[in-house]
């Protein structure tokens, strides 16, 4: 699968049987984790190569799919052929619900590897320092399984360290809902945002603010948001 690094989740076969409803575990059962430590270690080796400029990201934007199936190939292919979307796959990273990857599956996109803006929020200048990391489902029907929910853990908590090493700051944790300037419902209904924003609690009024400040400029600018002008705000 050309354009794509990936490494395959270790679950136990239920989900052939459930896709979605692979986090309904009953009592006592052993939830595996994710990924095994080697497969983790080649997405954490991808993440490391690529050249990540200092401070570059300042938002992770989580999003679903919105389909109940799907991967990294899939989703690239609808980008670049129906949205016509010249760089494909519009996430930096896609998790996988057991269905067309493993369960918990992280595939790391192309505008990861080659830190392209992403193309998942309706807005330039945060598409330009938003990563987009989605899991595949439609959360407005399901939940997200609880090995996606553990590998999205695993990538955040992954994905900032290396703008720390280098002095920065964490990056700003949101569901696409919660950033997008246009009105949308991805990640969907069912998706646990509070337990997102317990698990990264960077995300505080003030942020939300400044991204309110960036998106009025954008809309009240008749011609397309300098990056420049922006840049500095
Ligand atoms: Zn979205």
């Amino acid at each position: 699968m050309a354009g794509f690094s990936s490494a395959s989740g270790t679950t136990t076969k239920s989900w052939f049987k459930n896709p979605v409803d692979g986090d309904r575990y009953g009592a006592g059962r052993r939830i595996p984790r994710p990924m095994a430590l080697p497969d983790l270690l080649s997405v954490r080796k991808a993440i490391d190569d690529a050249r990540v400029a200092r401070n570059r990201w300042k938002y992770i934007v989580v999003h679903n799919s919105g389909t109940r199936q799907g991967n990294a190939r899939i989703f690239d292919y609808y980008h670049r052929h129906v949205r016509k979307m010249p760089n494909g796959l519009a996430y930096h990273f896609v998790i996988g619900n057991g269905t067309s990857t493993g369960n918990g599956q992280i595939e790391i996109g192309n505008r990861w590897v080659k830190q392209l803006a992403g193309g998942h929020v309706h807005s330039d200048y945060l598409n330009y320092i938003g990563l987009g990391i989605c899991l595949v489902g439609d959360f407005n029907r399901d939940l997200p399984t609880h090995a996606q929910l553990e590998a999205l853990d695993e990538l955040i908590r992954y994905l900032p360290t290396k703008s720390r090493k280098s002095g920065g700051t964490l990056s700003i944790v949101l569901g696409h809902k919660e950033i997008n300037p246009r009105p949308t419902d991805c990640p969907g209904n069912r998706f646990p945002l509070s337990w997102l924003h317990r698990t990264f609690t960077n995300c505080e009024p003030t942020n939300i603010a400044a991204i309110e400040t960036i998106l009025a400029a954008e809309r009240s600018s008749k011609r397309r948001a300098s990056f420049a002008g922006l840049l500095a705000l």
